[in-house]
């Protein structure tokens, strides 16, 4: 536990750690070594955010997709997915159903649909940020050209949110058939580099996955200094060729966020839907670890059922009033407070581009 301890110590005070470091704090440990690296996270981002939580509106608003990711439930391959697309004017009216319920910062998700031209997704960013002046547009579209997301910044977009899925080379080629690893890592700096706040993140428990490759994301994650990490459990999906593996775990969900707390101590950190699913206090579990972010459905319900990514996601049956509500009072009970405004990472300021 000494050893442990002086790790999680190091971890707090200096916000980094030595490689073989990492892997021996991952190997060892136990429950009350996790208490402490939690207790320990929490108090970092009370220092930067209080016990603030901000909440984000997600808009899902395409499940086609080009892709074939073999743990995806709306990945090309998948023939029973039911596909649908939402028109420019029925986002704009889920963006002012959210800004009627006090959201100040719209996600747009979707899969990677050739559908929406860079024109489609500049008007569509442009209109958001005229009709909502204030409010941060955050994108979650996958990889695209530098000069596209350039575009999509001059039109206003503040956030991207792209997971480089796992850092290790074997594993992320075997699991993206026909993609590039190098790309994937090659579009977040550009990114960082145009002035967006970047979203990184990984999976957690996929088939195979070792303490040794979350190292590696761990140390990806040191390198590019994201302004947000998006982490979550590996959930199967019944007609993906995935679908006979297990979850990740809470625990091990849980211990790498409060981990990405202490190397990134100004990181938004999201408590995910995908731990929400895994354990009906996962979210609150994520929070008391270190997340200060929650994503809630904004999507319009008749699709929801659709942006189905694994089985069993939570959060599609409601409305997206009701979304709110329930987030709201789980954060409260928890010990938070929920912050509706646009809750930028302190460290970030909108640059021009040039
Ligand atoms: N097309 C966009 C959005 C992808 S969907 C992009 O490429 O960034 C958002 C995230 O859901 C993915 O980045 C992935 O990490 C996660 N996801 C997909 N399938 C999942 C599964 N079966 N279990 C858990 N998370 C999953």
């Amino acid at each position: 536990m000494d050893v442990v301890k002086g790790l999680i110590d190091k971890l707090y005070k200096e916000n980094r750690i030595e490689r073989d470091q990492l892997l021996y704090l991952l190997d060892n440990l136990d429950d009350q070594g996790r208490d402490y690296l939690f207790a320990r996270a929490h108090e970092t981002r009370v220092k930067h955010y209080g016990t603030k939580v901000f909440m984000r509106g997600l808009i899902e608003f395409t499940n086609y997709c080009r892709n074939n990711c073999l743990y995806c439930g709306i990945r090309a391959s998948n023939s029973k997915a039911g596909r649908y697309r939402l028109t420019k004017e029925q986002i704009l009216s889920a963006c002012q159903e959210g800004y009627r319920l006090g959201y100040r910062t719209f996600v747009l998700q979707g899969g990677e649909d050739p559908y929406y031209s860079d024109d489609a997704i500049v008007e569509i960013v442009s209109e958001i940020k005229n009709r909502h002046p204030g409010c941060a547009v955050t994108l979650s579209i996958g990889e695209k050209p530098c000069e596209s997301y350039k575009r999509y910044y001059d039109a206003g977009a503040d956030r991207y949110l792209l997971r480089h899925e796992t850092a290790s080379r074997k594993l992320y080629e075997s699991l993206h058939p026909g993609a590039s690893f190098d790309s994937r890592i090659r579009c977040l700096w550009d990114l960082k580099k145009i002035g967006f706040q970047v979203g990184a993140g990984f999976m957690v428990g996929l088939p195979g996955q070792t303490n040794e490759d979350y190292v590696e994301d761990l140390c990806f994650l040191m390198e590019l200094k994201p302004h947000m990490v998006g982490i979550g459990p590996f959930i199967p999906h019944k007609d993906t060729p995935l679908a006979k593996g297990n979850s990740g775990s809470v625990e091990m969900t849980v211990t790498l966020l409060a981990i990405i707390r202490l190397l990134l101590p100004q990181v938004l950190l999201p408590a995910t839907t995908a731990l929400g699913t895994i354990d009906p206090l996962g979210r609150e579990k994520g929070l008391k670890a270190g997340a200060n972010v929650v994503m809630p459905n904004l999507t319009p319900p008749g699709v929801r059922k659709k942006y189905t990514l694994y089985d069993g996601k939570i959060c599609t049956g409601e409305e997206s009033a009701q979304c709110r509500q329930c987030i709201e009072k789980r954060i409260i009970a928890a010990g938070f407070t929920p912050d509706m405004s646009r809750g930028d990472n302190v460290l970030w300021k909108r640059k021009d581009t040039v």
